[in-house]
């Protein structure tokens, strides 16, 4: 477990060292911890550490961790960033705090039917295909606008802003393309007047240049978990 906080500290550091190097203040930034595939005492290792926000993939694993760790709950926010069915959006309106992966109306309509009164409105992303791959989920670049405007407009969610998981690249400068896409889309969609703060964008082998392009929210598994096996997807 110790290996846990070392691998923490080293994300931090590298994230510090992308805000100096562009800029801007660390504090802007929120380092979500993706645990999908790990079990519920390596959550509660890195929460040990001081991590609060923690991204899941698959509902029931998720379920099944959120009650292993429901004395912790309070403290944490947990954030669904995988696909989501039909089926699962009132499992997913009951117990998250963020959804990054919505990229249909239909999924959000339900999200926002279902989501209990006590709680607050979940905060949400819209997943963008910014590389364009016809097998991958996320709403078009072309599509974004309408279905933004539609999402921000339903009671019970508060559209945050924009995801996206680029194809992964080598150098530097092709990480960061994708992502500067994926912040001028964002811009487009303030200067229509929605009010939009977050880009959840970067991950471990690309959270420097998410960071230097802008991202407001990475998503690191591996580097703080170590390499998830070969037998789950992802
Ligand atoms: C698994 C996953 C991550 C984390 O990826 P790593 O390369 O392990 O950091 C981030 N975002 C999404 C949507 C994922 O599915």
């Amino acid at each position: 477990m110790s290996m846990i906080s070392d691998n923490i500290l080293q994300v931090r550091q590298r994230l510090t060292h992308a805000c100096e190097q562009s800029g801007r203040q660390s504090e802007q930034l929120c380092l979500l911890v993706v645990s999908k595939t790990f079990a519920a005492e390596q959550v509660r290792a890195a929460h040990a550490t001081g991590e609060r926000d923690f991204g899941e993939n698959y509902v029931q694993e998720a379920l099944d961790k959120i009650c292993t760790l429901s004395d912790l709950r309070a403290q944490l926010r947990w954030h669904m960033i995988g696909p989501l069915q039909s089926n699962k959006t009132k499992d997913v309106a009951e117990h998250f705090d963020w959804v990054h992966s919505i990229d249909r109306l239909k999924i959000a309509q339900r999200l926002s039917a279902q989501r209990p009164a006590h709680l607050p409105p979940l905060q949400v992303c819209l997943q963008v295909n910014v590389s364009g791959e016809a097998s991958k989920s996320g709403v078009s670049p072309g599509e974004l606008p309408e279905l933004a405007h539609a999402v921000a407009a339903l009671p019970r969610l508060q559209l945050r802003g924009l995801m996206s998981i680029p194809e992964p690249a080598q150098d530097l400068a092709a990480q960061r393309a994708p992502h500067r896409a994926l912040t001028q889309l964002l811009q487009t969609l303030i200067k229509q007047g929605l009010a939009l703060d977050t880009l959840s964008m970067g991950m471990s082998a690309d959270m420097e240049a998410a960071v230097m392009e802008g991202a407001t929210i990475v998503r690191v598994g591996s580097a703080i978990f170590g390499q998830r096996s070969g037998t789950t997807p992802h």
